[in-house]
């Protein structure tokens, strides 16, 4: 099973962190063992002190497929959650600066916690978008629509599946709307779709 993630795909994120817009996706991977379920509570790592939340819509991939053609897309997944792509942003940011490869600021253990998967039809707004909302401790900090992303869903898994091998169970972080922020031991973070609370995440 592969954690595949996409970076920089909501404008107002990509710009809250001084990133360039992308042309195409931004793609990097986190590895199994980063993940966590629902409830399941992330330790504080020792190696940061600026450790963020990256609230995400998580595909899930329903069957085998490679060079999937965009308008084949939602042929591959039929549930979606929600996801917190947890960060080092400290250890990022050196990284990024000096060029290198920021899986050590994004792939720890525990670095992706993963929510109850809903089926796609369920949840679908009349537009034939999705909506979430991220709660840090009660208060809302991120809201998202898949309207608002850079690249849609289909164009992600039609764009990986060209260079990757896309397996069912495979995970895709779909990237992070604007208000990502720091944590600190104690917090609790919610995710809802719709009205529904799917994934819990504390900090300890
Ligand atoms: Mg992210």
């Amino acid at each position: 099973m592969k954690i595949i993630c996409v970076g920089r795909n909501y404008v107002e994120h990509a710009k809250e962190l001084q990133n360039e817009i992308p042309t195409e996706p931004v793609i990097f991977m986190k590895a199994p063992t980063t993940l966590l379920k629902s409830e399941e509570a992330l330790y504080y790592p020792e190696f940061t002190k600026d450790l963020h939340y990256e609230g995400e819509l998580v595909v899930k991939i329903a069957k085998n497929g490679k060079k999937i053609q965009e308008k084949f897309a939602h042929k591959y997944y039929s549930e979606l959650s929600l996801g917190f792509d947890f960060t080092a942003r400290d250890l990022q940011n050196q990284l990024k600066s000096k060029g290198l490869p920021w899986e050590l600021s994004k792939s720890f253990d525990g670095a992706a916690s993963v929510g109850t998967f809903l089926p796609k039809e369920n949840i679908i707004d009349e537009n034939g978008h999705y909506n979430f909302k991220i709660y840090k401790n009660n208060t809302q900090v991120q809201e998202g629509n898949t309207a608002m992303m850079l690249f849609s869903i289909d164009k992600i898994i039609s764009f990986i599946s060209q260079f990757i091998t896309l397996q069912q169970g495979d995970l895709i972080y779909t990237g992070t709307p604007a208000g990502v922020g720091a944590l600190k031991v104690g917090d609790e973070l919610i995710g809802k779709i719709n009205e529904q609370i799917v994934i819990k995440t504390v900090i300890k």
